[in-house]
């Protein structure tokens, strides 16, 4: 171990031994845990994607069992509305991003056999289709298809954004420079151009096996009670650009009506896509659900404004050990 590793790990154990999962008086405070997929590692889906969106399921059990150990959980919209008992540890809530079909494959068997409670924010127009995000198109695309397509001015375009235009690098590196370069772009951009290039690279999205959950598994998970289900958008556009008016409420209003149409429950809370937002935005949410989720880090205190509630990511790299964990989950390091 190097000096920089000796301290990284002498800092995460203080912070393991010493946070605030074990002062006295938090037990009003909340940590809400972000995840986004769940995936065993030998599953061809797991290869593919960004390190910062996976957990594995026996990571993800001992995550369970930590949580059960060291904190309070909770029903993150319990939290919001104040009908939690506190206990003496602080509470704890799961949540997860999207609805991808892992959540029902790998992540709900785990919840029921802990009996812990989580959230799902759902991207309500992906749900029952085969629709995915860009960035797994993106991947898609660099791990089959683009080759087909280059010599066109869009296949230039996307190489063109990697560093030596991701000369050398494999194909996941390829497509996280790619990824990150996209992010600064506007939604409508780059949905026409990845479009082109499948159409292109004779990549029939209609053919691919669907990535995110279907409205039987919603209804399966929030049947029992155990698993809840809050809003992200209808097509997880980025909310702090210049949507039409109506574009901005069918994604915030409009969600909350397709889910509860689905479900029969209205949700809640409401998850904003990369925490963006802008002041109409904010205004529709907070006149249709109790609460909202944004991806800044830190714990939450009985005064932290619901609508702006603040998350802790977890991905594999970072927390398969409990001291790992417990440190990300103390927000230290
Ligand atoms: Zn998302």
């Amino acid at each position: 171990m190097g000096a920089k590793q000796f301290i990284k790990a002498s800092l995460q154990a203080g912070a393991a031994l010493a946070g605030r999962h074990r002062w006295p008086g938090s037990g009003r405070h909340l940590v809400v845990l972000m995840y986004h997929r769940i995936l065993p590692a030998d599953d061809p889906r797991y290869a593919l994607e960004q390190p910062g969106m996976v957990v594995t399921p026996e990571t993800f059990a001992r995550h369970l069992e930590w949580i059960r150990r060291h904190f309070n959980p909770v029903h993150l919209a319990d939290w919001v509305s104040g009908r939690f008992t506190p206990g003496k540890r602080p509470a704890c809530a799961i949540s997860f991003d999207d609805g991808w079909r892992d959540n029902y494959e790998h992540a709900y068997p785990l919840l029921q056999r802990a009996d812990l409670p989580a959230t799902i924010f759902l991207v309500a127009d992906f749900i029952g289709t085969n629709r995915d995000f860009w960035p797994g198109r993106v991947q898609r695309l660099l791990a089959h298809g683009l080759d087909a397509a280059s010599g066109s001015e869009d296949a230039a375009w996307l190489t063109g954004l990697m560093p030596g235009n991701g000369e050398g690098a494999d194909v996941r590196e390829r497509a996280d420079r790619a990824i990150e370069a996209l992010k600064t772009l506007p939604d409508g951009e780059i949905e026409a151009r990845l479009s082109r290039l499948e159409a292109a690279a004779g990549l029939d999205t209609a053919d691919q096996s669907p990535v995110m959950l279907d409205w039987e598994q919603v209804g399966a998970m929030a049947g029992d009670g155990l698993v809840q289900m809050g809003s992200h958008t209808r097509n997880h556009r980025r909310l702090d650009t210049d949507l039409p008016p109506e574009e901005l409420e069918s994604e915030i209003v409009g969600s909350a009506r397709v889910i509860q149409e689905r479900t029969g429950t209205a949700p809640t809370l409401f998850c904003y896509p990369n925490g963006d937002r802008n002041a109409e935005a904010e205004r529709l949410v907070r006149s249709t659900y109790r609460g909202a989720c944004l991806v800044s880090r830190g714990w939450n205190r009985p005064g932290t404004d619901p609508f702006a509630l603040n998350r802790i990511g977890m991905h594999e790299d970072v927390s398969r050990s409990r001291i790992a964990f417990l440190s990300r989950a103390n927000g230290a390091l």
